[in-house]
């Protein structure tokens, strides 16, 4: 079955407010696709975008730069409406340090009076920076803005949200009885893993330990990014025998230690973001002489927030005192923590002794098959009357907030759109009750899941 078209997304705005930035985010590793087409569209690149597994077609409207500040001229109002033709979501972006200017208000206007829908991107907002800017543009009359850094790939999971609505439903489908290339995804392919953690974590000691010889064998692969690299190597899984891929990304490894413990601990949130970039599946690693601390829960969050499975090691379990209590410790602390968190793989480790290791991989390969998986349409639908019979949406001011069906748009992360009416008053507390559910009775204990509701029009 040939996959329909992908929908399409244009990126607009005036001048230096980061469309590029945007666009070569959202495009990421599939860059090489980009086409600069010459002629008719040279004021556009298109390129294939993923945005935690929403696939879509980006256009890039540069090119604008070429005309006068202030105005919006001719010529590019045109080309604009060239690209807003057929287009099922336009990004318009501000800088939100910058705050608005003229030439966003007018383009603003101008969008208006489109037809399609818009999302408000509040560029350059990392770091809660760009307040004021993100206020002021409440003043185009085009709702909500979102506020991301598109430069340090912040507030990624906000435009998701934002994004999901206007596309979820032109996905490409694929024929539930036709092999389905990413849903199931080869169980033999290589695992894409990464272990990140703070600064003496063990993460170095970890990888040599699981490389051992073979990294001289293989060799480094130069460059996921520049401060990282992959390795592939092979790991024989005891369980059946069969040697299993593995392609490992080793972000502090070759980076050079910085010396003050401050810039170590935001290097290790850095590199996590790094390692997500690249991973499916992400060891988050704990050193057992200290416990779980609050760096480690920021890394765990943006692990999850960015749709990638996440498990946890305790390393260093030969020199850890009091070893039961540490693990349960470390147990309930995630399971009455961050909902998201309930549930993730936790294990013993020492990167030592080699004790765990491999407990760890073979939990590796499960939870991305978890993280892969897709429910077949009869188990979602019976999910679905049955916790909408135990436990049925609310019902403000009388009338009953109608959920109507529930369909799997996406695997890795699994994510899922609820179709229903009067979604605006559906509390989030219900929303809560489903996610936990589709984890808890649909197999996905262990992996982030993420859920939409969506209004048919
Ligand atoms: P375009 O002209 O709209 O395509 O803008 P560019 O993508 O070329 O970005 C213009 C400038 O803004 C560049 O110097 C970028 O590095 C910078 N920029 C883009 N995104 C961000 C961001 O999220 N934060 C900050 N601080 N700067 C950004
Ligand atoms: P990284 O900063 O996360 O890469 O950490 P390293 O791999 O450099 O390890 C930091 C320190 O912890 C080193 O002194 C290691 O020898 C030690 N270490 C790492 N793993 C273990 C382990 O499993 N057991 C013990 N006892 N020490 C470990």
């Amino acid at each position: 079955m040939a996959k329909a078209p992908l929908p399409q997304v244009v990126i607009i705005g005036r001048p230096n407010v980061g469309k590029s930035t945007l666009f070569n985010r959202l495009v990421g590793k599939k860059l090489a696709l980009v086409d600069d087409q010459p002629g008719v569209t040279r004021d556009r690149r298109f390129g294939e975008a993923g945005l935690l597994g929403l696939e879509f077609q980006a256009v890039d409207t540069a090119g604008w730069e070429d005309e006068e500040p202030d105005s919006l001229p001719g010529r590019m109002r045109a080309q604009t409406e060239v690209s807003l033709k057929g287009a099922d979501a336009a990004l318009f972006v501000i800088d939100a340090r910058a705050g608005l200017t003229p030439l966003d208000e007018e383009i603003g206007r101008w969008l208006r009076e489109q037809e399609v829908p818009v999302v408000l991107i509040a560029n350059k907002a990392e770091g809660n920076a760009g307040e004021s800017g993100i206020l002021e543009c409440y003043s185009l009359g085009l709702g909500q803005p979102v506020p991301v850094s598109a430069e340090h790939g912040e507030g990624i999971a906000d435009l998701y949200e934002a994004l999901v609505p206007l596309i979820a439903d032109k996905q490409p489908v694929e024929d539930e009885f036709e092999e389905d290339e990413e849903g199931e995804p080869d169980p033999d392919a290589p695992l894409h893993l990464a272990i990140v953690g703070r600064p003496n974590a063990g993460k170095s000691t970890l990888i040599n330990r699981l490389l051992g010889e073979d990294r001289l064998l293989t060799g480094p692969e130069a460059g996921i990014t520049r401060d990282s690299i992959a390795v592939d190597w092979q790991w024989t899984d005891p369980r059946d025998g069969k040697v299993r891929p593995i392609k490992l990304v080793d972000t502090a490894g070759m980076r050079k230690k910085a010396k003050v413990d401050d810039k170590l601990e935001k290097l290790a949130v850095a590199d996590a973001r790094r390692a997500v970039d690249f991973a499916e599946v992400v060891v988050l690693l704990l050193d057992a002489t200290r416990g779980l601390e609050v760096q480690d829960l920021k890394i765990a969050n943006l692990v999850l927030e960015e749709g990638r499975a996440l498990m946890l090691a305790i390393n260093k379990w030969d020199v850890a005192e009091n070893a039961s209590s540490l693990f349960n410790g470390v147990r309930s602390a995630l399971d009455e923590g961050l909902a998201q968190l309930k549930g993730v793989p936790l294990l013993a480790v020492s990167a030592m002794t080699g004790k765990g290791l491999d407990q760890m991989l073979g939990a590796a390969f499960d939870l991305r098959e978890q993280w892969s998986r897709r429910v077949p349409t009869a188990a979602l639908n019976r999910w679905f009357d049955h916790a909408m019979d135990s436990n049925p949406p609310p019902a403000p001011g009388g009338r009953r907030i109608k959920l109507r069906y529930i369909t799997q748009i996406k695997t890795r992360p699994p994510s899922f759109v609820v179709f229903g009416t009067r979604l605006d008053d559906l509390p989030a507390s219900y929303e809560r009750y489903l996610v936990n559910s589709i984890r808890k009775e649909l197999g996905f204990g262990a992996v982030p899941v993420r859920l939409t509701m969506r209004s048919p029009k």
